[in-house]
């Protein structure tokens, strides 16, 4: 639409556009009267604009809406300029106006999206950020300068490396350029400058926007302050880790005391043992010292009637110092285990006495035996030391008197009661020891294998007794239960398998004078040991034999010995050896020198351990200190037959 004004502002032209936009006739509009179609709002403005740069010659520019000939209203730019005569005179203004109704609403809507943008943006807790695809960062929220204590603009591009924390630094650009390289959000945890000069952990997210096509058109971000989460995370991890220290250390603690307590029982137990032990062997040698005292008066004197009381109470006293021993050697388990097929009545046969006699008068001692009683292959001391024990458990449970009761069965345990008593199915000698005493309660019987437990006061009980039984029981590959009720009484229940062999009787009283048969006279046997007395004891009692007797002091003087032409038919060696080879040692040094060669070892409690463990290969044999001097007859016979 074109218009033209002369220096009176009187419009006198409007072209024929404007007559069919705003439907007025040539008499409306010509004057002032254009100014009618204008919005009743902007006319007011319009006309004014107009007026002024009319007085001032000059040229102008406005926006106003015009009323169509419809009655709607549009937005449109008037634009004019000044023109004048050639004399310099001005003669008005032409001016052309244009419908921008379309670009007007376009900008208002554009501007009402980005209010409401601001708005939100603004409104939430996190820091909100954009940035082109480039990945120039070219818009953050309030909330970013309020956090970061920036001025505005001075974070855009990359001035973000300021407010990284340097270490995060390298990973973060990292993580971005990788984004930005491949489209993927962006998701990241580090530390961000807050404007309280601290570093706080933010979480960083960032998504791209595309455009229809699919092309990132840019990218939209926030960051998340997770100091406390973070915080909240690390204490977590801290107190696990304490815990856990804390833990290990008060298990270290609790462990340590226990191992301190344990040790200090085991050493109160020692010392009660040593200390009944020293009184036992005092008394016993005062018995064997003062036989032979009065043996040696006699032979003096040349009275010999009687002298056998004084040698026989000397070997009586020897023998149950040999037993005391015996008992210790079960106690530290040190000794060498020597099964035999036994039959368990025979044994209790042979203590029955011992037993009435250690329980005293108050107690009546009934056994039931077995007719056909199976074998069983167990060390018969132990089980006679475990018998001992149980009536002595008994005993102290009857103090009033009561009954003890020692019986003996055959019994199968089929599939179940084995599984119930922790065996092999099969057949099994049960030997019952019951009492009509205290009894137990559960939580005694739960307790009562545990080594040095004991409810007896000190002095009386050690707590040893039920866990060595235990111990031998389940080498013997057998079991052992308790059957107990308080105030009724207790029968302790052990199960030993069946061995199928027969029964060697050794439990017969040893012959007390030597009639052994005597030795095909060449036949040799060398024995190494370094104590003298032994070894004069062992040669005499050999050449008595009518065995030829060689003798050394250690290994190395036994394998000279060895080396020679001379015949030798046995090496008696004593395991515990000076002069750097032990007794096996020698051992396997003579088999090699004459392979077959028959080895007796005799050992001592400490040495055991050389022998115990490993299996001794045919022909080597071993004999447990102390033993008689008949036995190791005996046991000569059995190795040289002659
Ligand atoms: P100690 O006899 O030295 O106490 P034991 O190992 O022989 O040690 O026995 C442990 C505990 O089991 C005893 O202190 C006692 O409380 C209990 N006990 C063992 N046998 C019997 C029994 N026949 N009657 C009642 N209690 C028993
Ligand atoms: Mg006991």
């Amino acid at each position: 639409m074109m218009w033209v004004t002369n220096p009176a502002s009187y419009c006198t032209y409007l072209n024929r556009l404007w007559y069919e936009f705003t439907g007025q006739s040539e008499g409306e509009a010509l004057g002032l009267g254009w100014a009618k179609a204008t919005h009743p709002d902007d006319g007011q403005r319009a006309k004014d604009a107009f007026l002024s740069a009319n007085a001032a010659q000059e040229p102008f520019r406005i926006e106003y809406r015009l009323r169509r000939a419809d009655g709607t209203y549009r937005w449109t730019i008037d634009a004019a300029n000044p023109f004048f005569g050639e004399d310099g005179a001005f003669l008005g203004h032409v001016g052309s106006v244009i419908d921008i109704h379309e670009r007007r609403e376009a900008e208002e809507a554009l501007r009402a999206s980005e209010a409401r943008f601001q708005a939100i943006a603004n409104s939430v807790d996190q820091l909100i950020w954009s940035a082109r695809p480039d990945g120039y960062h070219d818009y953050y929220n309030d909330r970013w300068y309020d956090y970061t204590g920036t001025a505005p603009g001075s974070t855009d591009g990359e001035a973000w490396n300021d407010v990284f924390h340097p270490e995060d630094r390298e990973r973060a650009w990292a993580v971005w350029r990788g984004s930005l390289e491949t489209g993927e959000p962006y998701r990241i945890e580090y530390r961000l400058r807050h404007c309280s000069g601290h570093y706080r952990w933010v979480l960083g997210r960032a998504q791209p926007v595309r455009d229809t096509e699919g092309r990132i058109t840019r990218w939209f971000g926030s960051c998340t302050d997770i100091e406390e989460i973070v915080e909240a995370r690390e204490v977590l991890t801290r107190s696990r880790a304490e815990l856990t220290r804390e833990v290990e250390a008060r298990t270290e603690a609790l462990m340590a005391a226990e191992a301190a307590l344990r040790q200090s029982q085991k050493m109160e137990a020692v010392g009660q043992l040593t200390g009944g032990l020293a009184h036992d062997f005092n008394n016993l040698l005062t018995a064997i010292t003062g036989s032979l005292e009065l043996l040696t008066a006699r032979l003096a004197e040349g009275r010999l009637n009687n002298v056998d009381r004084y040698v026989g109470a000397a070997q009586d006293a020897a023998r149950r110092a040999a037993a005391l021993t015996h008992r210790l050697l079960a106690f530290s388990r040190q000794q060498t285990l020597a099964p035999q097929p036994t039959n368990v009545d025979r044994l209790i046969a042979g203590m029955v006495e011992l037993v009435q006699r250690t329980v005293g008068p108050g107690i009546s001692v009934e056994t039931i035996a077995t007719p056909d009683l199976w074998n069983t292959l167990v060390d018969r001391s132990q089980l006679e030391n475990a018998l001992l024990n149980l009536c002595l458990n008994a005993r102290d449970a009857m103090s009033q008197g009561g009954k003890l009761t020692i019986e003996t069965t055959n019994c199968w345990l089929d599939d179940q009661a084995a599984r119930l008593r922790d065996l092999p199915p099969g057949p099994y000698v049960l030997l019952s020891v019951s009492d009509n005493g205290t009894g137990m309660s559960p939580d005694v019987v739960a307790r009562a294998f545990d080594p040095f437990f004991t409810t007896k006061p000190i002095g009386q009980g050690t707590g040893l007794g039920l866990s060595m039984i235990y111990g031998f029981v389940r080498q013997s590959n057998g079991q052992v239960r308790i059957h107990s009720k308080v105030g009724q009484g207790t029968t302790m229940r052990l199960y030993l398998p069946r061995h199928a062999g027969e029964a060697q009787d050794a439990e017969a009283a040893p012959e007390r004078t030597l009639s052994a048969p005597r030795a095909a006279p060449d036949e040799t046997v060398l024995v190494v040991d370094d104590e003298p007395t032994v070894r004069m004891l062992v040669v005499e009692l050999l050449e008595d034999l009518g065995y030829t007797a060689l003798e050394a002091a250690d290994g190395p003087s036994g394998l000279q010995v060895l080396r020679s032409e001379t015949r030798i038919d046995l090496l008696v060696t004593d395991v515990g050896l000076p002069g750097g080879m032990n007794g096996r040692q020698v051992a396997e040094a003579a088999r090699t020198l004459r392979p077959g060669l028959k080895v007796l070892f005799i050992t001592g409690y400490a040495e055991s351990a050389v022998l115990s463990h490993c299996h001794l290969d045919p022909g080597m044999h071993v004999m447990t200190k102390p033993f008689t001097i008949m036995a190791l007859a005996e046991r000569i016979k059995t190795l040289v037959p002659g």
